[in-house]
């Protein structure tokens, strides 16, 4: 039910942008009224379905959103896709203002011959599968290979090599999907290569996801020393984070291991390793044809320095074999709705602190103003800068409010006529409270729904 609030904002998307937005506005103003449309049942996006499933800590944020989302003038509208079951021009009508936070749900290619092969799987895919996305309940990914090769060097690089040579006791705790669980119990997987373009100097991981695969236990670290020369020397001028996650890397791969450690390396029967300075130039098919079998690189070596180096291919060329690819080369943002401005070559809807250009009373906030880059942390700030824009022109006098807007009371009728059920989030909480119990039965703190109708479901029981 909507409060009496006079001043309508809506937000696109229920992830952590949408609901950083929507707290940042309830609290700067006390006459807003902020309804949340997001397109599955489920609300929070990547903190679902991108964080690892080995990383609950990280979910702690949804006892902040579901606090917004309980909040006396915020409501929350799941299952509504805009652009599909309404329009962002209707939004516009109904609310003072409309704030676009949908997140980045394509994928960037590779564009190299073969990478639609079959074993070849973009990053958000594999995290999808893992992770209960319906849209990827089906990926079922072939393990039934030794080698897997993940294409980018960033955290979510590291997760998915992780959760690939992950003991299954421990990923039995945590709330993976069962199905998956039951794939990877089964996976012949026994070494992944993490392939970056350029060198170690420039690896976009965090040294928190690094230890993690060097602490991983029955796993070796498979590196080469020789891609190493001259990174000990530049500890000395690059700034703290880079500095500890390129001391960790040299360690690993440069320092003789204690006895310890030497002694566990040797009884390890999986192995990890980072490759430098490689480019995908083909994906090979076995002789079927139709399978991945192995992968040509392209040997770089490095332009310039430091962050704003480019590699540059040297002429050599080398094949790995692998029978699995996965790419993390970034997420990207998609249009939604012709009527609100795009930059395709960006991926973003182009901003000025949050402020769509040249649409009064639209905004945008989180991957999609930014671009897929930063950690949740950084998604709260951006999306609090514009939550700050819309406050600043409500009370401004920049957007008209003194006429009277109808919110939600404008768009549930549309969406009656349109067949679409909104699931509001006491719906989400029953869908919440049948994954929790479903999860207890298996020892795991939450089994996830993974068909969309099966959600909508649990929600009306
Ligand atoms: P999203 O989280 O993608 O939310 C967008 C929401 O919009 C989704 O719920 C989506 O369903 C909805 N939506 C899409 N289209 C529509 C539409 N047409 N209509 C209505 N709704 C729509 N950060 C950390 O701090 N720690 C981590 O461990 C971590 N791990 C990560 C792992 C992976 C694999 C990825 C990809 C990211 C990770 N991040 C992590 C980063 C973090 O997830 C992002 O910073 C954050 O989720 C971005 O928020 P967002 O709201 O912009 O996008």
């Amino acid at each position: 039910a909507s409060s009496a609030a006079h001043q309508k904002v809506c937000v696109v998307g229920g992830g952590p942008a949408g609901f950083y937005t929507a707290q940042h506005l309830l609290k700067a103003c006390q006459d807003v009224q902020v309804d949340i449309y997001e397109r599955l049942p489920v609300p929070f996006g990547l903190v679902r379905f991108g964080v690892a499933p080995d990383h609950p800590e990280v979910k702690n944020v949804i006892s902040t959103f579901t606090q917004t989302a309980r909040h006396a003038r915020c409501c929350y509208y799941g299952n509504v896709n805009v652009g599909t079951d309404v329009s962002v021009e209707e939004l516009r009508e109904a609310y003072h203002a409309v704030v676009l936070s949908y997140g980045a749900e394509g994928n960037r290619s590779m564009g190299v011959p073969g990478e639609d092969l079959e074993g070849v799987y973009p990053a958000k895919d594999f995290v999808g599968w893992y992770n209960g996305l319906p849209s990827n309940r089906e990926l079922n990914p072939g393990l039934d290979c030794e080698t897997a090769v993940i294409l980018g060097q960033g955290n979510v690089a590291l997760d998915v090599a992780r959760i690939l040579l992950s003991p299954i006791d421990e990923l039995k705790k945590t709330d993976i999907t069962q199905r998956s669980l039951d794939a990877l119990a089964q996976s012949r997987v026994r070494r992944v290569l993490v392939v970056g373009r350029r060198g170690p100097l420039q690896v976009a991981g965090t040294v928190k996801e690094l230890r993690e695969m060097v602490n991983l236990p029955d796993t070796k670290p498979e590196m080469v020393a020789s891609e190493f020369e001259g990174v000990a020397e530049a500890l000395k001028v690059i700034p703290r984070p880079r500095k500890r996650l390129t001391e960790l890397m040299l360690k690993t791969a440069v320092d003789p291991p204690a006895e310890k450690e030497r002694q566990r390396r040797q009884a390890a029967s999986l192995s990890w390793g980072l490759r430098f300075l490689r480019s995908p130039l083909e994906v090979l098919a076995g002789p079927d044809g139709a399978r991945v079998a192995g992968i040509r690189l392209a040997v770089n070596r490095l332009e310039g320095t430091g962050d704003g180096s480019v590699a540059v291919p040297t002429g050599e060329v080398e094949t790995l074999d692998c029978g699995l690819v996965i790419t993390s080369i970034g997420y990207k943002s998609l249009p939604i709705d012709p009527a609100v401005p795009f930059d395709p070559r960006k991926a973003i809807v182009p901003n000025s602190l949050g402020r769509v250009q040249q649409a009064a009373g639209l905004y945008c906030s989180g991957w999609l103003k930014t671009g897929p880059i930063g950690v949740i942390a950084t998604t709260m700030n951006n999306s609090f800068d514009t939550a700050h824009s819309v406050v600043e022109d409500l009370t401004s006098g920049c957007l008209d409010v003194t006429s009277a807007k109808p919110g939600s009371t404008g768009i549930g009728p549309l969406l009656d006529k349109r067949g679409v059920k909104p699931v509001s989030f006491s719906d989400w909480e029953k869908i919440n409270q049948e994954e929790r119990r479903r999860g207890a039965a298996q020892g795991k703190p939450r089994e996830k729904l993974l068909d969309v109708e099966e959600m909508l479901k649990t929600a009306r029981t």
